[in-house]
């Protein structure tokens, strides 16, 4: 083999490596080198290689840090979902609540996700507990085209009220329909929303019995953007992407609310997670001065909260009455802590879920922190003077 012959293998050996003809890899090296960002030369080096998914950078600021034991006011959680938290048995109830009471929570709305006979059999597993839960449940929409499928809503209604169920939801639409997922969905056309004339004497009834409807309408606004180095969120969220598939926009399904709240004034309609709207409250506030039915909880968003403190605060402070607090990230009791420190404190730069920080929004008791006392509004809750402990 003559000496050239080994040179040239040698060199193919080092591109198979990086993939990349050597000439090319020499150009991409040279413009690394040349890169500057605001002054300050950017090299290669041995972060280059790793994943998003993978950074957790650990902070240096020394700034004070407030560790709370319990929320300053008595609490209603009006988001908690009771297969998300893991409740089977009797003994998961009870371990339930000792950790409200730890943290403060009076009460919390659980979604049964149920109708039927696993409704009833939740009534009873919650059942020791009548002024801790609040039983609300799910209405089945899996065949929206059948015959008689209002009737039968309506009959249903009637029943789970009887046997104690006081809202209903989380009723889900994605763009998939009403309830539906990428697999179980109908055409585009067929689809079932919230401002089906299918479902307006449900929702009429609904304001009849003074039963809330929470609704989870669309998805966080990123999830519509396309998943590659400019997607706002980190890649645990990308379970949650709906880029490029058969939906419709954000903005469609969000036009879809208006008509809902327009079509039903006397039905509360508490829309969960700011509505998917927490990142722009400007927006929200609009919506909300104009339906006075409508309301919103801020469950797992403490991501909007916490990196915008004094829009939200104000947010919160004028809309106090229509904004409620709700968890929707299990019941652990670190979780119900996190909410505290982030609504009560002013600490900063606290480290969330997502990559970017936290700011405490340092609400007073008068006003802001009713969010997360009982602002729940006209639910049917009954805890008056609650408030006054
Ligand atoms: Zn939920």
């Amino acid at each position: 083999m003559t000496k050239t012959l080994w040179i040239i293998m040698a060199a193919l050996a080092v591109c198979a490596g990086c993939g990349q003809p050597a000439p090319q890899k020499d150009a991409q090296a040279k413009r690394e080198a040349e890169t500057v960002k605001f002054g300050v030369p950017v090299k290669a080096g041995p972060m280059d290689g790793i994943l998003l998914k993978d950074y957790q950078p650990s902070s240096s600021l020394v700034v004070p840090a407030t560790h709370l034991t319990k929320a300053r006011m008595p609490v209603i959680d009006v988001h908690a979902h009771s297969s998300m938290n893991g409740v089977r048995t009797r003994d998961d109830v009870d371990a339930w609540v000792k950790t409200m009471d730890e943290v403060g929570v009076e009460l919390s709305v659980v979604f049964t996700n149920a109708c039927g006979a696993e409704f009833d059999r939740q009534v009873e597993l919650f059942g020791a507990y009548p002024k801790r839960f609040q039983l609300w449940y799910t209405f089945d929409a899996s065949n929206p085209e059948a015959p008689g499928f209002t009737a039968g809503l309506l009959e249903e209604l009637e029943r789970v009220y009887k046997k104690g169920a006081r809202g209903v939801g989380e009723v889900t639409d994605k763009g998939w329909g009403v309830e539906a997922s990428e697999k179980t969905a109908l055409p585009r056309a067929r689809r079932l929303h919230s401002e089906d004339p299918r479902l307006d004497a449900y929702w009429e009834r609904c304001a009849d019995l003074d039963m809330p409807v929470n609704i989870h309408l669309a998805d966080h606004p990123s999830a519509w953007k396309p998943q590659d180095a400019t997607q706002e969120r980190t890649p645990d969220f990308q379970a949650f992407a709906l880029y490029g598939k058969d939906v419709p926009s954000y903005e469609e399904l969000l036009a879809g609310r208006e008509k809902l709240l327009a079509r039903h004034p006397r039905t509360r309609f508490i829309f969960c997670h700011f509505s998917n709207q927490g990142n722009d409250t400007a927006a929200l506030a609009k919506l909300l001065d104009r339906y006075p039915n409508m309301y919103v909880d801020i469950s797992a968003r403490d991501y909007e909260i916490g990196r915008q403190p004094r829009t939200m605060k104000a947010f919160l402070e004028k809309y106090k009455d229509r904004v409620m607090f709700g968890t929707d990230m299990g019941r652990d009791k670190q979780m119900y802590l996190g909410w505290w420190r982030l609504l009560e404190t002013g600490d900063e730069y606290m480290k969330g879920r997502i990559w970017w920080p936290y700011y405490g929004l340092h609400c007073s008791e008068g006003a802001e922190l009713q969010v997360i006392g009982a602002v729940a509004a006209g639910l049917q809750i009954g805890l008056s003077g609650s408030r006054s402990r």
